[in-house]
This record gives C-alpha cells, structure tokens and sequence, in this order.
C-alpha cells in the first residue's frame, strides 16, 4: 500500500547532503557564552527567510517519508554521542502521558446521554476514591511504622543483650560476637530488600519522589504505579531501616500513597487481572494524575503527620494542573490519612482515642523555642552551611551514581554493593562505639537501649544509643535531649561518617529516602552549633542545642533536596513549632539559594541522569528567538480522515510514534500549495489500536453501529496491545476507517512563528504531548512532543549560565 501522506521535509535537518550539518547544529557545543550568542537574533524578516528556506511542501510516497524520519532519528538518536549517566541526554524510551482530555465525539455522546446525574454521581465518587485513598496511605504507614519499631526493637535489643553479656562476663576479646552479629542481621535484612528490588520490582528503588514528581509533569514511567511495587516497596522501606542503612521511610511512603491512589481511583487491577468494573470513567491519565496528587499528599501526611505539608507537597511538585476543587480534595485525603494514622497509632501506644498524644509526632514536640531578632543572621549563616554541605551531598552522591551507572551493570553486582554499605554501616556504628568513650548518666539521660560498654554502672555509652536505634528516633534525640547529652567530638566524628553513609545509600538497588538522614546529619550539626554557643554563653537562656539541630536539619535537607514551602510546613506541622516559622523559612530559603549556585537538587539530579524528559517550571530564559519551525519535527506522519486499515497498519508497525495528526485529503487540483492537507484532528496510536482490534471499519459498520462507545477504549486502559498483537486479515486490510469520531477534534496547535517559551508554557501548563505546527493557512507542516521542548534546557554552573541542547537517545 502506498498511500500517499502529507508530509514536510526541512533542508535543515532531512537533507541527505546537510547531514553532517544538522548533525553540528542539533548537538550544540557547551560555551559558556549567553544563549543570545548561541542563538543569534532574528527580525521577523529573517524568520519568513528561515521559513522559506525549508522545503516543507515536497510530497513524498510513504516509504520516503519513513525513510527520512528514520534518518532523522538516526541523526538525533545517535547513541554514541551520549555518555551514560552524564546528564545530558534524553531519552527516548520514557513515553508522555496524556493529560489533555481527548474531548472527541464519543465522549460528547456518553455526556449528552448520561446528563447532569451523571456529573454528580462522578463528583461523589470523586470524594469516596479520595477518602479511602487516605485510609488506606494510613494503614500502610501504620504497618510500616509499627513493623520498623518492632523488628528495630528485636534488633537493638538482641545486640544490646550481646554486648551486655561480654562486658558483665568480662569476658577478653568477645566484643567482635556482637559486631559480627550486627553485620549479619544487617546483610540478611539488606539482602532481602536489595534482591527484590533488583530481581523483582527495579522501580521500586529508591524514595520514589523522582519518579511521583515525573508522573506528576506528565512522563510515563514504566511500572511505577503497579501494585507489584508497592508490595516491594512496603517491604523494601522496612528491612532497609531495620537493617542499618541511611535511609528514610518518608520518601517510600509518598511513592506508596501514589501507587494506592492510582490503584484505587482505576477499580481495577493490571497485576492481579481483576477489573470490579466500578470507576470506568476515571480511567484516563489526567484523572487518574489527580488522584496521584492526592496519593502523594496522603503518603507525606502519614509519614510526618503533617497533612498541610502533604498538600504543599503535591502543589510544590505539581502546580500547574491544580486548581482549587482538587486542592481541597486533596487536603481531605490527607486529612483523613493523618487522622486515621494518629487513631491506629494512638492505640498501638496505649492511648485510643487521645490524638494529641505528643508521642505521636515525629520529631517529638518543642514546647517552648524562643529567638531573639539577633540570631536571625545566625539562621542565615546555617542556611548558607546546610546550602554548601547539601549541595557537596549532592555532587558526591552524583559522582557516586555515575560511577554506578558505568560500572555497576550486573544485578548481582548491585545485591552485592548494597551487602557492602550494609557491613559499612555496622562497621563504622560499631567503631564508633568501640573507641569513643562518652559516658552519660542512664539516670539523666534516659536512653531506650542503654549499652554499658565501658561505662561504670548506671551510666551508658551515648554513641552506642545514636547508634542502637532507628535514625528517626536519633533525629528525636538530637532535637530533645538535654544540654549535654552529646559529646562534641561524638557529632564531629558521627556527622561525616553519617555524611558518607547516606550519600553512598542513596541510589543503591534498595527502596529507602534521604529525608531522614539528611535531617540526622542536619540535626548532628546544628546541635554541634547550639552546644559551642551555649559554651560561649552559658547564661544565656536561648541557646538551646536542640532549636539548633532542627534548624540545621532544615538546612541540610533543604540543601539537598531544594524544596522550600512545604519542608517548612512539614517540619513545623512534625514539631508543632508554629513559632519557629519563620527562622525555619530563613534557613531553607537560604540553604535553596546557596545550593543552586551550584548544582540542582538531588532529585533533578537523578532525573536527568535517566534521560526523563521533566520540563521544568520556565522555559528557559532568553529563548524567546528560537521558534516553533526550529523545534518541529519534519516530515510529519500524518493520516487522513478516511484511511487505509492496510496503511495505519503499516505505519504503525514502522514508526513509534504515539500521536498523527489528521488532515484533510489532498485535493488534487492545487497539487503544490494541497499537498498537507489542513489540520483536522489529532489520534493517538492507542486509539489506533483499539479501533483496529475492534475492527470498526467502515465496511462493518451495520455491525457495530450503535455499540461504538467510549469504553472500549477505557476497557484497554492504561496497558494497550500492541500493533503486532493485532489480526488483521489480508481483505481487512483493503477496507477503510473514519477516523473522526475516534480522534481529538478540537487539538491544539501552533503557528510556526511560535516562540519557544510560549511553545513551553503551552505544555507545561496544558500537560501536552502532541503539539501539531501548522502554517498561516492551518497546514500541518511539523510536530512538536514534549522531547522536543524538554532538550532546550538552561545549565547554571557557579554562577554562569547558558542554554544547551540536549540530544535524543535511544539507551
Ligand atoms: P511520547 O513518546 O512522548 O509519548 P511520541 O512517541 O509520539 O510521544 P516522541 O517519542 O516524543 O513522540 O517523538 C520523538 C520524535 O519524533 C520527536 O522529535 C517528535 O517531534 C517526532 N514525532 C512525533 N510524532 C511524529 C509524527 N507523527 N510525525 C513525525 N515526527 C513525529
């Protein structure tokens, strides 16, 4: 079959002659000059002189156009170009999901059917899916909260009961039972956590922010909200903080609220093959991202009990799609899962009922934090050490990663340097332990797993209480304990060993967040600040160390991970420190400003050494002389109205693509200036195929007339066949489909005289995927997906600036 379709070629880029040329331009050197320089400006003269210069109005037999296509991809997918782990690439395995509602006649048929009842019915839906996603985000953290405290518990008090036994039987040269011991509980528990990750659920590594945040912008990210990651997940978390890592539940928790929201709000379930058949109408991507939204949300209210936090969360990682009806749903959800967390919780501690029991804040309660106007550079001068020491976190760990990416490839390998960190972090608790002498009286100090080790009686060793226990008590530690309870040289060595205990955790094969041991070194620090302080000021009543190890575990947090609002909220709602506020504002503020004079947050960091196409929050700034032409792909695969089953088959076997822009038929008359037919609609592959699977041709139209509705398509929803999984026979080949009822009437498109920040602001804002170009008589002349706007990035290095163009791989 040899359909003609209506395609556009670029001198620019197609040109078999100009491929070396185009290959110089779409891989742009990094200077260090201004993007102006990059990008040299152009009147509007020069733009007709650009625009005319390329010859999008050649027409070519479909095998030319795939031809070029392919050859373009070649050129921009050119693989050996791209190191691995650096971070400039994209890649071109992460598809887009579909946030623009594809409002074709098929939906406009089931809303004018189902009238105004159905519109209320779908909102009361909408609340029950939001409540018992907070629900169930609040028994998932109970269990990971009671199970962590249990087997910590068994754990702790087993090694304790060890090191008692050698130090009462005065035994000589025993204490390496209790050190060997403590090294195999933690190979076990890392082990078992380390293997399903990497056998059975690989995206469950990690905290899962990165990826939530990436479903959020619109990016498919293969499994991530499957059920079979939660399950890793859940038991991922529980044996890497019972198992001695530096890692945290936190980030876990909001991946699990999401996995939970997009599981419940579907009704049905892709693992288990169950559809209850409840929900249809919410499977569709920009549905089902809301109620993620409020997923997350939930999971950052259960993990920190701070359900304000957990909406400024989902606001701060997804703003441009909320708006105030799903604001407020998502603040019930988190509500409810704060409120259900504190009722189970309070009964497990022996408290039904009474929810302002304060064991049931994370980070225990400050009653009283007083500051004076006088500290406030103080707090800035923290902000600037949290800021410095995240941003070195930062580049370790990325150095660290890259280093993983390159050489760590084998699955075993990667068991293997997770039992590694595992045996790192007894040994060095253990070190610590064996050869730092700080006594503290067990009477003053009450600790809950008092080792003795060399202490007389009635004392322990406090660096074995830092240590025998989960890291979250020991941030509870550092922000109460009294005056005193620390040596200093204890946090001056604790705080870099921790420091190199986190940053080689983060990014292991192992489900676990940074948040909590970034607060632990944070908090390490910060007292180690209030404790000089109130040695140089001992009458001083402000100086309290422990106001100072929550600020700077604010900093060091926030040095990290770059996140302002709703750090501070979740900090404050996790300390019911109200009246702290503002220095909490001033050190993460600062802290943000400080580490983005010298890298991303970790985060963004990860991102973009996977190659996912996030867009950022602006486009890139002086970018406004690069347009629309210059971003378009060309020739464009495009279909007709009526097509070819034969043809769409074709092409979908041949190209990947996943949207086509439909246009009307060449009329042959005019042939130069009819050649691309005018814009008529936008279909999706996914809709390709299931119309193809359901055979609606036309010539079987008497058989599927009046059953043609909308949920077929939601039927196949999220996981579509592919094309080859699609019979056809030969004659079904020859027979033809309407594609209008099926494709999106109404899509938007773009001048090609467009800038690129507005091209930008079009698809952060809209989540697009497809954006068509067309020309001044609406002829589509290019294509523009999110790949295409995400490559212009703007890279910032110690204060320089300037615009990179990334190139597209296929690794
Ligand atoms: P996504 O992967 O985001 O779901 P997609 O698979 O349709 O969308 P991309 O993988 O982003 O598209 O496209 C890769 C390149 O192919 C981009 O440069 C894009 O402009 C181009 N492209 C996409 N669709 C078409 C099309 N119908 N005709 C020609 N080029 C296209």
């Amino acid at each position: 079959v040899n359909v003609l379709i209506n395609a556009s070629i670029s001198n620019n880029s197609l040109d078999d002659d100009n491929n070396e040329d185009s290959d110089k331009k779409l891989i742009r050197p990094r200077t260090v000059s201004s993007p102006r320089n990059n990008f040299p400006s152009y009147s509007n003269d020069d733009i007709s002189v650009r625009f005319r210069n390329i010859d999008y109005r050649s027409v070519g037999s479909f095998q030319n156009i795939v031809e070029s296509v392919s050859t373009r991809q070649s050129i921009r997918f050119n693989s050996e170009q791209v190191t691995l782990g650096a971070s400039n690439f994209l890649s071109s395995n992460y598809e887009s999901l579909d946030y623009d509602p594809c409002e074709n006649n098929l939906l406009q048929d089931e809303e004018r059917n189902k009238g105004y009842k159905f519109v209320v019915k779908k909102n009361i839906a909408r609340w029950f899916i939001f409540l018992v996603i907070g629900i169930f985000t609040a028994l998932i953290a109970c269990f990971v909260d009671i199970s962590i405290e249990q087997l910590s518990k068994l754990k702790y008090g087993y090694l304790k009961k060890l090191v008692d036994n050698c130090i009462y039987n005065d035994e000589s040269n025993c204490l390496w039972i209790p050190y060997v011991m403590w090294t195999i509980l933690n190979i076990i528990l890392v082990l078992i956590g380390a293997v399903l990750v990497t056998y059975i659920e690989p995206v469950a590594a990690g905290s899962g922010i990165p990826q939530v945040k990436c479903y959020l912008n619109g990016i498919k990210i293969p499994r991530v909200v499957r059920i079979k990651t939660l399950v890793v997940k859940i038991i991922g978390v529980i044996v890497t903080v019972v198992g001695g890592l530096a890692g945290g539940k936190e980030g876990p928790m909001i991946h699990a609220g999401a996995v939970v929201a997009a599981g419940i709000s579907q009704g049905k379930s892709t693992t288990f093959k169950r559809d209850l058949g409840i929900f249809k109408y919410f499977r569709e991507d920009h549905e089902k991202r809301d109620f993620v939204s409020g997923g997350a949300a939930s999971g950052v209210s259960a993990a920190f009990g701070a359900p304000i936090g957990g909406v400024l969360f989902s606001i701060e990682e997804g703003t441009s799609f909320f708006n105030q009806s799903l604001t407020w749903r998502t603040f019930f959800a988190s509500m409810i899962s704060t409120f259900t967390l504190n009722t189970i919780l309070s009964a497990y501690h022996g408290h039904l009922g009474d929810l302002s029991y304060p064991g049931l804040l994370n980070f225990g309660k400050f009653e009283t934090i007083c500051y004076k106007i006088y500290e406030i550079p103080l707090f800035m001068i923290m902000g600037t050490i949290g800021g410095l020491l995240g941003s070195l976190w930062n580049h370790i760990n990325y150095k660290i990663t890259f280093f993983r990416v390159k050489y760590i490839k084998f699955k075993w390998l990667k068991v293997v340097e997770a039992l590694c960190v595992a045996v790192m972090s007894a040994t060095m608790g253990f070190l610590m332990i064996f050869f730092i002498d700080d006594c503290k009286s067990s009477k003053q100090f009450p600790t809950e797993n008092p080792v003795q080790m060399y202490c007389k009686n009635g004392e322990h060793s406090a660096v074995a209480a830092l240590w025998f226990q989960t890291p979250e008590s020991s941030v509870r530690s550092l922000f109460h304990d009294p005056i005193g309870s620390h040596n200093d040289l204890t946090l001056i060595i604790f705080i870099p060993l921790y420091f190199i205990l986190a940053v080689c955790t983060f990014g292991l094969n192992m489900s676990s967040g940074l948040f909590i041991p970034s607060l632990l070194i944070g908090a390490a620090w910060g007292r180690l600040i209030g404790s000089g302080f109130a040695k140089l000021c001992p009458s001083c009543t402000f100086v309290d160390p422990g106001k100072y190890a929550l600020l700077g575990a604010a900093a060091q947090l926030g040095g990290v991970v770059r996140m302002t609002i709703s750090l501070t909220t979740i900090l404050i709602e996790a300390t019911q420190g109200i009246s702290f506020g503002l220095p909490i504002i001033i050190v993460l503020i600062t802290a943000k400003w400080v580490g983005d004079f010298f890298n991303e947050g970790i985060y963004d960091i990860h991102i973009q050494m996977a190659g996912i196409p996030l867009l950022p929050w602006e486009a890139p700034p002086l970018s406004n002389n690069i347009y629309a032409s210059e971003i378009m792909s060309h020739p464009v695969i495009t279909l007709k109205t009526t097509e070819n089953v034969g043809h769409i088959i074709e092409m979908l076997k041949c190209v990947t693509f996943n949207g086509f822009p439909v246009v009307d038929p060449p009329s042959g008359d005019h042939d130069e200036i009819n050649c691309y037919g005018r814009i008529r609609g936008l279909i999706l592959r996914s809709q390709l195929i299931v119309v193809l699977q359901n055979k609606i041709f036309n010539e079987y139209s008497e058989f599927w007339d009046r059953d043609v509705s909308i949920r077929i398509f939601r039927d196949e929803y999220p996981r579509y066949p592919t094309i080859e999984e699609v019979y056809i026979t030969e004659e079904e080949k020859t027979y033809t489909i309407d594609l209008r009822p099926f494709m999106n009437p109404s899509p938007y498109i773009l001048k090609h005289s467009a800038t690129l920040p507005r091209t930008f602001r079009l698809f952060r804002a809209l989540g697009l995927r497809h954006l068509p170009v067309v020309n001044d008589i609406n002829e589509v002349i290019g294509m523009i997906t999110r790949k295409d706007v995400a490559r212009y990035r703007i890279w910032k290095h110690q204060g320089r600036m300037g615009l990179d163009e990334l190139s597209i791989t296929n690794k």
